[in-house]
């Protein structure tokens, strides 16, 4: 690995002007997590890096039930599994949180990291989008608000300038009556990153879905939220024949990427089964349909 200074700002600002005056010879570090693979791997060879570790801006969860929950970038996955907040009132994220990776990544990696790298197989970017999340930008010149699906440009590309740092993630309040699944596939066991995965957030009375928000990941360049979908479940009775119904419309709706974990194929027919598994589990309509 090629030899690099380490620089650690004391505030957002400061570490914008670094950003800004370094370019494109600067990374930023959280955890490390995937900075560190990839510098070894020297797929960057940066000369600087921004260490974000003492930005104390960056750091907690806290809720308010009128503007919903906060969650600093610093906040590492097994902060946000853990946290008696969101396993409170975003029961899901807290359980998308907990299958992420395995323990070592779960306790070194953060959510901002998580999105700042845009890599496709992983797990929160679809989940915050199913819960309407939003992620802050902070810099010197000030502050942006941008939806998941906006900061979320393309196949580890987000929408960060380059003097720019995710501060926090917002997810909104949850609306009353709303519950939610997350469910991720992976090829093998032995294998940490989901192939595909299915976030689906409802307004639900029994059986009868009022609104569905619904994302796929994994098995496309960014997540996905599926439109048709919802349309098609708005209003009716879930039965199993739904479920599959909408999880037909589900995978005719993406396009899947192809690589050596799985071609567009294999990952569309997978996100058929996990749509179909996700809508039928939370609605309670498990099986087959007849
Ligand atoms: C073995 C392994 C298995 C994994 N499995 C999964 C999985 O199953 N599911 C899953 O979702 N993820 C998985 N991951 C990915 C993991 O979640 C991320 O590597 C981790 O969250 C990144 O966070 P970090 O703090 O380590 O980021 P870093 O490695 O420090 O940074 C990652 C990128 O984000 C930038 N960055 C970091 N923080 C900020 C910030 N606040 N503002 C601006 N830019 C920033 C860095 O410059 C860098 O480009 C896995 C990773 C590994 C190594």
């Amino acid at each position: 690995m090629r030899d690099f200074d380490f620089l650690q700002p004391a505030t957002v600002a400061e570490a914008s002007r670094m950003l800004a005056d370094l370019v494109d010879e600067v990374r930023v570090m959280a955890g490390g997590t995937a900075l560190m693979l990839a510098m070894r791997q020297r797929m960057v060879t940066p000369t600087h890096i921004v260490s974000v570790a003492k930005l104390e801006a960056l750091r907690g969860i806290s809720f308010d039930p009128k503007h919903g929950l906060r969650i600093g970038a610093l906040c590492k996955h097994s902060d946000v599994a853990r946290s008696e907040i969101v396993q409170k009132h975003y029961p899901v994220l807290a359980a998308m949180a907990a299958q992420v990776a395995n323990p070592q990544v779960r306790n070194q990696g953060t959510l901002g990291g998580n999105l700042c790298y845009a890599d496709p197989a992983t797990d929160p970017p679809g989940c915050l989008m199913a819960h309407g999340a939003q992620v802050v930008l902070g810099s010197a010149r000030g502050e942006r608000v941008l939806a998941v699906e906006e900061f979320l440009v393309d196949y580890y590309v987000t929408a960060l300038e380059p003097d720019e740092l995710v501060t926090e993630i917002r997810v909104p309040a949850p609306v009353p009556d709303s519950s939610g699944h997350y469910t991720r596939f992976l090829r093998t066991a032995a294998e940490h990153r989901p192939l595909a995965s299915v976030s689906l957030v409802t307004r639900r009375d029994g059986a009868l879905c009022r609104e569905a928000r619904l994302v796929v990941g994994a098995s496309v360049a960014v997540p996905h939220r599926l439109a048709r979908a919802e349309d098609f479940l708005r209003g009716k009775q879930v039965t199993r024949e739904v479920a599959a119904e909408a999880a037909a419309i589900v995978a005719e709706d993406i396009t899947p990427i192809s690589d050596i974990r799985g071609s567009a194929d294999y990952r569309r027919d997978m996100v058929r089964v996990v749509a179909r598994r996700t809508i039928a589990g939370l609605f309670g309509v498990e099986g087959e349909p007849a």
